[in-house]
């Protein structure tokens, strides 16, 4: 049995696109050492691909790293078949908020060196001494507390489009950037409460013991992340304190958690929190774009692109040729082509 879907990526998006199988999105995470990444990621290859799981799913000797999507009819089956791996027996299984089942549309297993690429030596500090992991209830009791700073851990193109109200939300591509620039804009606040959250958890896993390495004293993490946070507001009742979507990396781009729409489009300025990517293959940018100018722009980011996809197919890929799709898509959001790229919002009224 191949241990790779080797199918042409637009006719398996084509499929799930049009498939009427409910799925659910669910993603979860877990460091613990690995001997044998390689050999465990074929046996969860094997196992995942017989109950029809979709997703991306990074392992390395620290563990995994999954978000996925799998049948709701075989919901149950995966979870057991999953707890049965000892090392994830129990691992807390984030499902998605706002949720079509239409987030991946093949599986793929990658070994990489680290489950999130941040950058860090890990054998120069404690990676066991996080942060006090804290609930959605605490998490807001903290966040009224006037000696309390809240970060946002994750990238610009992320908090562009949702976050915590009052967070501070540094103004970075990377989350390798985003330790750096936490710890610099942070560093005359040491003796504060830092309350840090991400998408589902894991970023702040090493964030948090990374910045008490750092000599920040009162450290403290949103267990599950928004995902989890979104779900016990929910389940508890409490006050949500969070504004706008929640992005994430499949193809559902977000996750709406209130209605309030705290950005604009990229192209025209007004009101808009959906993100795209540009049509035109050589860019596939990824950026803002309201309805108007989707249809304006036939889904590309500026005039160039959507003449070249009104040309054959054939002209299009010589013009691809040499180009370094993966830097252009990574500008996310900061092309010179779009008018309303967003304005530094390094948050500088709560320093
Ligand atoms: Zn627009
Ligand atoms: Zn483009």
């Amino acid at each position: 049995m191949a241990l790779h879907n080797r199918i042409d990526k637009r006719i398996l998006k084509e499929k799930m696109q049009h498939s009427s199988e409910e799925r659910i999105t669910i993603s979860f995470y877990k460091y613990h050492q690995l001997a044998e990444p390689k050999a465990f990621r074929d046996e969860l290859y094997t196992l995942l691909d017989q109950l029809g799981v979709m997703g991306r799913i990074y392992v390395a000797h620290e563990g995994i790293n999954a978000q996925i999507s799998a049948p709701k009819a075989n919901l149950d089956i995966f979870r057991e078949k999953l707890y049965s791996i000892d090392f994830l027996n129990g691992v807390r299984l984030n499902i998605a908020v706002d949720d079509n089942g239409k987030s991946f549309f093949k599986l793929k297993i990658l070994v990489r060196k680290k489950i999130v690429a941040d950058g860090l030596d890990d054998t120069s500090f404690d990676v066991t001494q996080t942060g006090q992991h804290v609930n959605a209830a605490d998490f807001n009791k903290l966040a009224e507390n006037p000696n309390t700073i809240i970060i946002d851990m994750r990238n610009h193109y992320e908090s562009e489009v949702g976050h915590f109200k009052g967070a501070v939300l540094p103004d970075v591509d990377t989350f390798r950037e985003e330790l750096q620039i936490a710890e610099d804009l942070l560093k005359d606040n040491k003796d504060k409460n830092l309350l840090m959250y991400c998408t589902g958890g894991i970023r702040c896993e090493k964030a948090s013991a990374w910045m008490r390495h750092k000599g920040f004293n009162n450290v403290f993490q949103l267990n599950g992340g928004i995902i989890e946070y979104t779900r016990q507001v929910k389940n508890e009742g409490l006050e949500n304190k969070f504004i706008g979507k929640n992005f994430v990396f499949d193809e559902r781009l977000g996750e709406r958690i209130s209605e309030d729409i705290v950005s604009v489009c990229h192209q025209c300025g007004k009101a808009c929190d959906t993100h795209t990517n540009c049509k035109n293959d050589g860019c596939h940018l990824l950026f803002i774009q309201c309805e108007e100018c989707a249809g304006h722009f036939n889904g590309c980011c500026s005039d160039e692109c959507k003449e070249i996809i009104a040309m054959p197919a054939e002209a299009q890929k010589e013009l691809r040729k040499g180009i370094n799709k993966g830097r252009q898509v990574f500008r996310k959001g900061r092309s010179e082509k779009i008018a309303f790229r967003k304005v530094n919002h390094q948050s500088s009224t709560i320093l």
